[in-house]
Formats: structure tokens, C-alpha cells, sequence
């Protein structure tokens, strides 16, 4: 079968260009493929890869446009494999990944030491049990449209771990995690879930950004846009003040 690899190429115009590779395969990964090229065709070949079972989220990359895991994606003919989007390139499918990964830091999306210490029930645990599992391939920064014009969002697996902690029963005052939420955060999210089918875990950070709306509404923020637009902010008695009765 024929795999095409968007390979490093400094002298391309857009620094890649794709090389076509015919391979022997048969229902094999395509980490199982890369590993065959890497070894019998070109050495030089990069991409990363670790576990090698669906746990490390090191080997993401596209293919045919979509983010999926080398180590467990089943290569068709005619595949074409391209690095993860909206993030510098190394050197072919490597990505470095940092600066989406430094948003879990600044969105506080972490245990504080104000957290109490108690004994979690199993239904507690339900509730955020899925978002700790996040194996932070960044596959979902690749595929959100909103981060790939806006490099300061938060985005997708930032605020689902920052979910996973404010919806913590032990996190006793989740005040600053929902603060600093607010900019370049929940509310820059189209909730257009692009992000929700490449998740290989099967998170949905569109809906744990959803909940972060909602407990920010309880807590007293609301939609800068609408704010905007109606005047903005809450009256005495907690209900939404609509500004100019005539607008
Ligand atoms: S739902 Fe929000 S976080 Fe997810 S891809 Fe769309 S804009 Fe990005
Ligand atoms: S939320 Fe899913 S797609 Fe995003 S980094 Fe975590 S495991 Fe990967």
C-alpha cells in the first residue's frame, strides 16, 4: 500500500512537502508503519512515540486531516500522515507542544492547598473521573479553531482539567480557578466540538466548558459579549440587569 508522510524540508516553500512511501502492510498501526519506514527505507524519518499502547499521548499526529494515535490508528492505502496543527513543527511529525501545555498552569488547573482533606464517595468520584484521565496528547489543541487564531486561549484539555478540579469536592474555594477562566477562556469558546470526537480517551471538553459557564454564572460572571451587547452585569436581587429598557 502507499502512505504519504509530510516530511521536513527547509527548502520547500512551506518548510514540508509530502513523500510518498510504498510499504508492505496489513492491518498494522501506523506507528507499526512509521517504525517499518524509519527502519528499512529512511533512517531520518522523526516522529515521537513511547508506550506504545494508547496511554502516553506522545504519538499524536493527523491523518487525512484528522488527529488520531499512531500507536492504535490502522493504516488504510492512500493514508496521508501529517503533523499535529497549530504548533510549531520540530521536525516532521514532532510538534512541540509546550505552550499549549503551560495553559493548565495558567489556568490554575491543579489542586490548591486550600483543598480539604476528606474521603471521597464513588459518586463523588464520577463526577470528574474522566477528565483526570486526559493523556494530554494535545490532539484537541490541533483541531480547535479557536486556538489556531488565538494563541493566548485557554483551550480544550486546560479548562476540562480546570472542570476536573473546580468540580471537586475536596477544592473548598474554587474562586480564582473560576477567575482566571474568564479571559481568553470559557467565553471565547464557539462550542463548535471539533475538539470532542479526536479525543482518544473520549473526553469533551466543549462540555466541561459548558459547566465552567454555568458555575461561572452562579458565581456571578456572565458572557462578556452579552454584557456588551445588554448592558451587563446583575442587580440587587441576582437577576440579570438588561440595561436601557429601550435598546
Ligand atoms: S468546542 Fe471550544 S475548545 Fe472545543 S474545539 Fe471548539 S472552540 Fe475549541
Ligand atoms: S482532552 Fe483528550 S484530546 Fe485533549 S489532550 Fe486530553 S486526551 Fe488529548
Amino acid at each position: 500500500m502507499t502512505v504519504e508522510v509530510l516530511r521536513y524540508c527547509p527548502a520547500a516553500p512551506n518548510g514540508a512537502q509530502k513523500i510518498k512511501y510504498e510499504i508492505e502492510a496489513n492491518n498494522q498501526t501506523l506507528l507499526e508503519v512509521l517504525t517499518a519506514i524509519k527502519t528499512e527505507y529512511d533512517a531520518t524519518l522523526s516522529f515521537n512515540s513511547d508506550c506504545r499502547s494508547g496511554v502516553c499521548g506522545s504519538c499524536a499526529m493527523r491523518v487525512n486531516g484528522v488527529e488520531v494515535l499512531a500507536c492504535t490508528y490502522k493504516v488504510h492505502d492512500g493514508d496521508t500522515v501529517e503533523p499535529l496543527r497549530n504548533m510549531e513543527v520540530i521536525r516532521d511529525l514532532v510538534v512541540d507542544s509546550d505552550h499549549a501545555l503551560a495553559f493548565n498552569k495558567k489556568a490554575h488547573a491543579y489542586g490548591s492547598v486550600s483543598a480539604v482533606t476528606r474521603n471521597v464517595t464513588p459518586e463523588e468520584e464520577k463526577v470528574n473521573e474522566l477528565q483526570s484521565a486526559c493523556i494530554l496528547c494535545a490532539s484537541c489543541y490541533s483541531a480547535c479553531p479557536v486556538y489556531e487564531v488565538n494563541s493566548d486561549f485557554l483551550g480544550p484539555f486546560a479548562l476540562t482539567r480546570s472542570w476536573r478540579y473546580v468540580s471537586d469536592v475536596r477544592e473548598s474555594d474554587v474562586s480564582d480557578k473560576i477567575a482566571t477562566i474568564q479571559d481568553n477562556g470559557i467565553w471565547d469558546c464557539t462550542l463548535c466540538n471539533e475538539c470532542v470526537p479526536v479525543c482518544p480517551v473520549g473526553i469533551a471538553p466543549k462540555q466541561d466548558i459548558v459547566m465552567l459557564r454555568n458555575k461561572s454564572g452562579v458565581m456571578g460572571y456572565m458572557d462578556p459579549s452579552f454584557s456588551a451587547n445588554f448592558g451587563g452585569g446583575f442587580g440587587n436581587d441576582g437577576t440579570p440587569d438588561f440595561g436601557d429598557p429601550a435598546f
